[in-house]
């Protein structure tokens, strides 16, 4: 029963530490101008999870540089958000896997525990099979993954991480992992620039 786990506020309120890590980590090391970064964070309303997420939390963190002329933006990586999707990342994973593989889950239910429609589900489908494995990203990482079909994503993943449905550190193992995806550019194709 993975989604048991991501109907409990704690986890999100988990989730939100590891992405405040990756942040300060960002932070860290500055713009590439040298330039010292601000807090500049993106008012978001992710759905599919509690509503609205325990404590405000529902932003994306992001930095502005401080210096005039630059002012650059640096989104750092993030275990919550997948790139500009409206739903939480989990989300995304959870649902399309759910519903494929020898007993998938219905649309009716998948929708009533996660409010995603019809459409949105077959749009993540799509995305996990016609998009994701044509990205850099994927590219490079694949080659971690022995006898991986592309057919059998992203459940394929959820068994790769996931020894235990209810384990937080699983959950944010397999969302580190493909947290290079949620920056700009992170779902750019191989090739295409
Ligand atoms: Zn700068």
């Amino acid at each position: 029963m993975y989604h048991v786990l991501l109907r409990d506020a704690s986890f999100w309120g988990f989730l939100f530490q590891v992405d405040q890590d990756l942040a300060a980590h960002a932070r860290q090391q500055g713009c590439s101008c040298g330039g010292r970064l601000h807090g500049a964070n993106y008012p978001r309303k992710p759905r599919g999870g509690p509503a609205p997420l325990p404590g405000s939390r529902d932003y994306r963190l992001s930095f502005c540089c401080d210096r005039d002329g630059c002012r650059k933006r640096t989104t750092p990586p993030s275990v919550r958000f997948l790139g500009r999707k409206v739903y939480l990342g989990a989300v995304v994973i959870l649902v399309a896997a759910m519903r494929h593989g020898p007993s998938p889950r219905r649309v009716r239910e998948l929708t009533e525990l996660f409010g995603a429609d019809r459409r949105t589900i077959a749009r993540w489908q799509d995305f996990w099979h016609e998009h994701f494995p044509q990205t850099a990203f994927w590219k490079v990482a694949r080659g971690r993954f022995v006898r991986l079909a592309i057919a059998d994503l992203p459940r394929a993943l959820l068994e790769a991480f996931l020894h235990r449905a209810d384990s937080r550190e699983d959950w944010k193992r397999l969302l580190e992992f493909l947290s290079p995806i949620t920056v700009t550019g992170g779902l750019a194709i191989k090739g295409i620039s």
